[in-house]
């Protein structure tokens, strides 16, 4: 057929939501969509700390592509992307190569460790649903050890979290509701097990709004966090981080690094060009120097023009490019201005556990506890509904505040 053929790569929320977008924008004989994606699932990487931590079922995150795109006017391809060869308009994929007229690229991103010596290898990271699995049963097990092992083990029963960000710290927010969970089933004293949150900088949740940041920071000190704040993580062992300018070494169990992030490694050895990590797109989302391909979401950085620095990587922000990508793509097909990505803050909470949580919303409004919780919820609640409409709501929502 004579049909463009848009594709999309990674079934994220910038892929999700540009491929529905387009769905809705184009009919059957005016493209051909196709969208690539590792599983046959969308997951919702906003709550994989809780998978990670065991607070919430695996299956709670996931929701199966087909029950909200309608596969028969998008082509699922369940493969991972390997390399997109712009000059041949191809993308090569593990099992498979597919042409496109249009690209958008929203593979998400995967851990960065700045050279840590052995934190690429020893430490565990919250990247994916099967990750974030494995994180939540190698704490189980190390529970399940110290209650079988003889001599020193104490150490099985301290969890390292590197990095005091926002997956850091809802993360160990996590922890602190699961902890209690995991000493009652193996039965074990609660004040045998630590949690220590390792930040090089000076104060936890860098960029945030300063008193949220701080009130984080006792709500979790006072469950038990332990803290260490401009602190250098060195070198990452099997069994313990080596910290500061002493080098003390603390012997954990679990490690988790939650300390950087960077463009899914598809991007670099497709020979975008990079910075920190990510390609800097144009004001109308597409990579400089390529007229038909669109990069979001954690791939990409758009400028904050106001500010002079890009906008902090975000779920709202990816959801917020595919309604301009979509746009962009339909101008491009017909003729027409594109658009340039105009971002609309709506806000950001951050889940400390349990009913526990601090943000803002609209207008910079600051809310604490049980009312920033149930915000956080009719955050998640509205972007199923965007997703899925209510049905979607009703089977993951996370409808009850209290
Ligand atoms: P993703 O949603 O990560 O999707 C990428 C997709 O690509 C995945 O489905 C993956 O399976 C697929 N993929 C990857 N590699 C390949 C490949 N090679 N081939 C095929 N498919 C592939 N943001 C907020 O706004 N609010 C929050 O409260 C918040 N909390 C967060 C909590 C945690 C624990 C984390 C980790 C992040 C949080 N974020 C939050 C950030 C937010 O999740 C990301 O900014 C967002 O997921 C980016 O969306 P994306 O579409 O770029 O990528």
């Amino acid at each position: 057929t004579n049909k463009p053929k848009i594709v999309v790569l990674g079934a994220g929320y910038a892929g999700m939501m540009t491929t529905k977008r387009l769905t809705q924008k184009l009919g059957p004989e005016e493209a051909e969509i196709v969208l690539v994606n590792k599983h046959n699932y969308h997951y919702q990487t906003t709550w994989l700390h809780e998978v990670a931590a065991g607070t919430i079922n695996p299956n709670r995150s996931r929701i199966m592509i087909k029950d909200v795109i309608d596969t028969k006017r998008v082509a699922l391809i369940q493969d991972s992307v390997v390399e997109v060869k712009q000059d041949e308009q191809r993308v090569v994929l593990e099992n498979d190569e597919i042409g496109y007229d249009f690209l958008v690229i929203g593979l998400g991103f995967e851990k960065a460790t700045f050279g840590i010596p052995g934190m690429e290898e020893n430490a565990f990271s919250i990247e994916s649903v099967d990750k974030s699995r494995l994180i939540r049963d190698h704490i189980e097990y190390q529970f399940s050890r110290y209650k079988n092992e003889p001599g020193e083990k104490d150490h099985l029963l301290t969890i390292v979290v590197g990095g005091a960000g926002f997956t850091g710290i809802e993360f160990v927010g996590e922890l602190a509701e699961r902890v209690p969970e995991l000493c009652k089933k193996y039965d074990i004293d609660k004040r045998k097990v630590r949690i220590i949150n390792i930040e090089a900088a000076p104060s936890i949740l860098p960029g945030f709004d300063e008193e949220l940041a701080d009130y984080a920071r006792k709500s979790l000190a006072f469950r038990d966090i332990e803290f260490k704040l401009g602190v250098m993580i060195k070198e990452c062992k099997p069994d313990s981080v080596v910290i500061g300018e002493e080098e003390e070494e603390i012997k954990a169990g679990t490690i988790v690094w939650t300390g950087g992030v960077q463009a899914n490694g598809v991007i670099g050895k497709s020979g975008f060009e990079l910075t920190k990590g990510k390609v800097t797109v144009n004001s109308d989302l597409r990579a400089p120097g390529y007229e038909n391909i669109f990069i979001l979401g954690d791939c990409s950085w758009v400028m904050d023009e106001e500010k002079g620095r890009p906008f902090p990587p975000t779920a709202q922000l990816a959801i917020q490019e595919a309604d301009t990508c979509a746009n962009n793509i339909y101008a491009l097909l017909y003729g027409g201005e594109l658009e340039s990505f105009i971002y609309d803050n709506k806000g950001t909470v951050a889940s400390l556990g349990g009913q526990h949580a601090m943000g803002t919303v609209f207008d910079q409004k600051k809310l604490y506890g049980v009312t920033a919780k149930a915000m956080k919820n009719v955050i998640d609640d509205r972007y199923l509904f965007l997703l899925g409409g209510p049905k979607l709501v009703l089977k993951k929502g996370k409808f009850r505040p209290f």
